[in-house]
């Protein structure tokens, strides 16, 4: 195994990857400690899929090797804790060094209580085998896996195994994790693991908001979320979470919706799409319970007003500056989550005007040209920027020139 995962280690990880990793294991070569790769990125390489993290541990002081690791790739250790964890960025990547520690949970969900450990204490903290295996990556070692608890045979039976029964009491967001892995990877939750996993759902109550919030987040993050959410579902989590939570057909079909609509990284849509059949008291209720950052607390509120907004107030033959009117006070997401909700038609192809064009439209003269135009500034400024605006959306003015006579027409 050892020559097989050198040399994977050399064919499948990028260059910018290998540069950190051999600069990481000469400093720890020079201090003589055991340094090792662990976690995602030791699963991935053995699926021969890419990662992007580099998660390190480190048998002895991971802060003083993060130090020297920055200084030489010449880049600055991001944070750091009491625990002797650092992280830093190095071009596109991230890399976690962590000292090895052994951890004990006083009750169920509480944070660890951590003491320093060795490599096997380090992995028996992990949540799955197929999480918990090492690769040596000291001279002489380099290459050597190190696999404590199975990770492989789970690996290659395809398998998500937690690695002792306390598992999902200690540390019950590992449910969600156990599900985001499976449906990922498109492997199975081992049979004593499902049981154990039914047995202990309601112990999702002992977890804080903000880190069931934080799992949920990187549900989103997956390239087909709705695989997890629909799992999520069957398996009674999602209503755990919220009682109003459906990974059904609906979530399925709008998730593809959404990707189709939408040119960039989905995320904070999925996340309106997931609150769309809420009403504004569930969404409120749920912005309570849940640390939403103020651009997703926007997105979602929106994403219910313009639902209502439509149903109440869009009709058929409305015109470009109708269209403009309503929608402009709208964030670009919550337009596209009714987009993706929106059953074809006229309303649809409203939506797909705003955000194709008339978004986009602009005045080419602003309020300063106005001014010194000889308009004295004001309130009269802004109102002929908003007729000269709408001229633009109907079509009755094309250019600077027209812009400028029809101020001139305005101010007579
Ligand atoms: P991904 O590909 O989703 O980034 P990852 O395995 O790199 O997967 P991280 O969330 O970055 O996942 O965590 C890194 C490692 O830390 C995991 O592989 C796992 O070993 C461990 N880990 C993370 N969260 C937990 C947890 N809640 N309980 C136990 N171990 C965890």
């Amino acid at each position: 195994m050892k020559t097989e995962l050198a040399s994977k280690l050399r064919d499948y990880l990028k260059p910018e990857t290998l540069k950190v990793l051999k600069e990481a294991a000469d400093i720890a070569d020079r201090e003589q400690i055991a340094l090792f790769l662990v976690g995602g990125i030791v699963r991935d390489l053995l699926l021969e899929r890419s990662s992007l993290d580099i998660d390190i541990v480190i048998v002895g002081d991971a802060l003083s090797v993060a130090d020297r690791l920055a200084s030489v790739l010449n880049t600055k250790v991001a944070s750091r804790s009491k625990f002797g964890t650092a992280k830093m960025k190095y071009s596109w990547l991230t890399i976690d060094l962590v000292t090895a520690r052994r951890e004990t949970y006083s009750s169920p969900g509480a944070l660890p209580t951590v003491y320093p450990g060795n490599i096997r204490d380090d992995l028996f903290r992990r949540d799955f085998t197929v999480n918990a295996m090492a690769v040596q990556l000291n001279a002489g070692k380099f290459g050597s896996l190190v696999d404590p608890y199975h990770g492989l045979d789970d690996l290659n039976k395809g398998l998500i195994r937690i690695l002792h029964d306390r598992s999902f009491i200690d540390d019950s967001t590992r449910i969600l994790r156990a599900i985001r892995y499976e449906q990922r990877l498109g492997f199975r939750i081992e049979t004593k693991t499902s049981i154990n996993l039914r047995k202990n759902i309601s112990m999702i109550g002992t977890v804080s908001p903000d880190r069931i919030k934080h799992e949920l987040m990187l549900f989103f993050e997956e390239p087909l979320p709705e695989k997890a959410f629909h799992r999520a579902d069957k398996l009674g989590v999602l209503a755990r979470i919220h009682p109003q939570f459906h990974g059904d057909a609906w979530l399925s079909k709008h998730f593809q919706k959404a990707r189709r609509v939408f040119p960039g990284h989905c995320g904070l849509l999925y996340l309106c799409l997931l609150i769309y059949r809420f009403t504004n008291n569930e969404n409120r209720e749920l912005l309570r319970r849940f640390n939403f950052t103020r651009t997703e607390t926007t997105a979602m509120t929106q994403t219910l007003s313009l639902k209502s907004e439509i149903a109440s107030g869009f009709h058929a033959g409305m015109s470009p500056v109708e269209i403009h009117r309503r929608l402009k006070q709208f964030v670009p997401v919550a337009i596209y989550s009714n987009l993706a909700a929106a059953a074809p038609g006229k309303l649809k192809q409203d939506l797909e005007l705003y955000l194709s064009k008339l978004s986009h439209i602009k005045t080419s003269i602003t309020g300063d040209d106005i001014v010194a135009m000889g308009i004295s500034p004001g309130p009269k400024v802004r109102k002929y920027l908003e007729i000269i605006l709408e001229g633009r959306l109907s079509g009755s003015i094309r250019s600077r020139k027209d812009e400028e006579l029809f101020i001139r027409k305005l101010a007579k």
